[in-house]
């Protein structure tokens, strides 16, 4: 079955939401998404700053999926995703990695057409992706700003058409929210935004049992991509590889030096992004080498 679904945003992932639709495993879902400025930028004179009070990020949802409990996992197959006429990439003093030196406010409106993104007199592919998508978080409600192991604020480019995400269910029905659609982003997100848009992301959704993944895992059709997120990025490094260990040793039965020097052989370590209040990694494997 086929659910359209929209309108209606949360802010941050909680177990405390009420959903507003139910579906079931097996059924696609063609969302809406609203920019993470809600689309309250239209032109180049809108200012990020003019509405200091804005919640960013808002997501569509949360989704029930029927008969999906805590343990188990959801598989979202990613369908396609359909982007509005334009992004828009906001700069102001001491947002992203070089704002020291933004000395004004200020909005940039980037057309995009025919699957491509123009700046000025520079035009680009499009490469979209889901910024912001999750279920509700273990314990307390974590602000859509934010990453984690529940999903979240992961701007992580592999999150894209025709590619598999797995999330961990902490509670039942998952809780499925998402939002915050890139039309392009780079590794690393590094002035503090992609460009950014609304459109309309179409899922199928099913459910895994029987396997733990103790954080986001994205399939691709030749790698498997594991996503962690942490203050330190040190950290984020060791927890991805911590389980990109831990998944191989169940896969293959090897020691854990042995699945460790695979992790070193063949294992690429990617950044998603260093602006977030956690920053997020992720290390991509061969798909032989974990199970799901
Ligand atoms: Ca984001
Ligand atoms: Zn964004």
């Amino acid at each position: 079955m086929k659910h359209i679904i929209k309108g209606q945003y949360i802010y941050e992932f909680s177990h405390q939401h009420k959903p507003i639709a139910v579906i079931q495993c097996g059924d696609t879902v063609e969302i809406e998404a609203i920019d993470c400025y809600s689309g309250t930028i239209q032109s180049e004179k809108d200012l990020v700053t003019d509405l200091p009070n804005r919640k960013p990020n808002p997501a569509t949802g949360p989704i029930f999926v029927e008969g999906v409990n805590a343990g188990d996992l959801l598989e979202i197959h990613v369908q396609k995703i359909e982007l509005n006429s334009f992004g828009v990439m906001p700069t102001r003093p001491n947002r992203g990695l070089l704002g020291e030196f933004i000395t004004e406010t200020q909005t940039r409106i980037l057309p995009i057409q025919d699957n491509f993104i123009t700046l000025q007199n520079i035009t680009f592919p499009v490469n979209k992706m889901i910024g912001v998508i999750g279920v509700a978080p273990e314990n307390e409600a974590v602000p859509n700003t934010t990453p984690g192991d529940h999903g979240g604020n992961m701007d992580t480019k592999d999150i894209k058409e025709g590619n598999i995400l797995y999330l961990p269910v902490f509670h039942e029905g998952g809780l499925l929210a998402l939002g915050d659609l890139h039309a392009a982003m780079g590794d690393g997100e590094l002035d503090g935004s992609g460009v950014e848009v609304g459109g309309r992301v179409t899922l199928q959704v099913n459910k895994v049992e029987g396997v733990t993944l103790h954080m986001p895992l994205v399939k691709t059709a030749d790698e498997v991509i594991i996503i962690a997120s942490a203050i330190e990025f040190s950290d984020a490094v060791k927890k991805a590889m911590r389980e990109a260990v831990r998944l191989i040793q169940k896969k293959t039965g090897l020691e854990f030096a042995d699945a460790y020097r695979l992790v070193s052989a063949k294992g690429d370590l990617r950044i998603s992004q260093l602006v977030n209040p956690e920053v997020t990694v992720r290390i991509a494997l061969p798909k032989e080498w974990v199970e799901i």
